[in-house]
């Protein structure tokens, strides 16, 4: 089984609340939102909004600011723009802005 390679860090008003990795666990939540129904193991960006919804009142959603990162094996940022399902989440909690790696591990903003 993989280590957790990809990193969610959710952000209200400026501190951390909640942080996520993606895992084998299956999850309800993914479950809802994944675009296919093989897609249910948990997403880290997922796992972060559980944990924060658990802290924060839905109003404070737009507060929030996510994070997400991915590590390669040899230790180096890459790719990790949410699939679409995760997108679909993180629009329905209704984030402020979101923020991911891209290929040459530099932030990119996806909205
Ligand atoms: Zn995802």
């Amino acid at each position: 089984m993989a280590l957790p390679s990809i990193f969610a860090t959710i952000y209200y008003k400026g501190m951390p609340v909640a942080t996520g990795q993606n895992s084998y666990k299956t999850d309800p939540l993914q479950k809802k939102w994944a675009n296919h129904p093989d897609k249910i193991y948990l997403h880290a960006e997922i796992e972060a909004l559980k944990r924060a919804s658990k802290i924060l009142e839905p109003d404070d959603f737009r507060h929030t600011v996510m994070q997400i990162y991915r590590l390669t094996k040899s230790g180096d940022t890459t790719m990790a723009r949410p699939c679409s399902g995760c997108e679909a989440a993180i629009r329905h909690f209704g984030l402020d802005w979101v923020l991911y790696t891209n290929w040459e591990g530099q932030w990119e903003r996806l909205f």
